[in-house]
């Protein structure tokens, strides 16, 4: 079951990309079985980003994980995923997923503001061997205590086009000021 979304309007979040842009969201939340975003990592997107795409942080926080040893290409389910892991203020923790090797702009412990560059999309972890940026948002960490027990949460964003649902798969989004 897919619910539960706060008012778009007043989101705490933005796009994970600079004013202007615009990208695909190629998966979106509660996808369908065989897919990715299900369970308890239900309610992440997927960002339709070439390899080497700069992203930014969707909230400000500390980083907390980082992990850009992995080279494009290892795509096994089990893959070698690259990512980025910062916690925000109320204790929930954005995963920043896939990115490109050496494709972090940030270390951990860094301090950083909304709309930051934080890193580089790529295609390492299990991207189906179609470059893109995950991003989900996890009641607790992730990496260190598993997504089973820090199941995604469900959310907007404010700079775009209503998503009183979340974001749509197959719908692209710009991000505006
Ligand atoms: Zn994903």
């Amino acid at each position: 079951m897919c619910g539960s979304y706060l008012d778009w309007r007043t989101s705490p979040y933005v796009l994970p990309y600079a004013i202007g842009l615009a990208f695909t969201v190629i998966q979106g939340n509660c996808s369908a079985p065989g897919n990715g975003h299900r369970g308890s990592e239900r309610y992440g997107y997927d960002f339709d980003m070439p390899i080497g795409t700069e992203f930014i942080a969707i909230r400000a926080g500390v980083v907390v994980h980082v992990e850009e040893s992995h080279s494009d290409g290892q795509i096994a389910p089990t893959g070698l995923d690259n990512y980025i892991v910062i916690r925000h203020d109320d204790g929930s923790h954005a995963l920043y997923g896939h990115l490109t090797r050496s494709g972090a702009l940030v270390t951990q412990g860094d301090l950083v503001s909304q709309t930051q560059t934080i890193g580089r999309s790529g295609n390492t972890g299990n991207t189906n061997n179609i470059p893109h940026l995950h991003v989900s948002v996890h009641a607790c960490d992730p990496v260190t205590t598993g997504s089973t027990a820090c199941p995604s949460q469900p959310i907007t964003f404010r700079n775009t086009t209503a998503n009183p649902n979340g974001l749509q798969q197959g719908q692209r989004y710009t991000a505006l000021p």
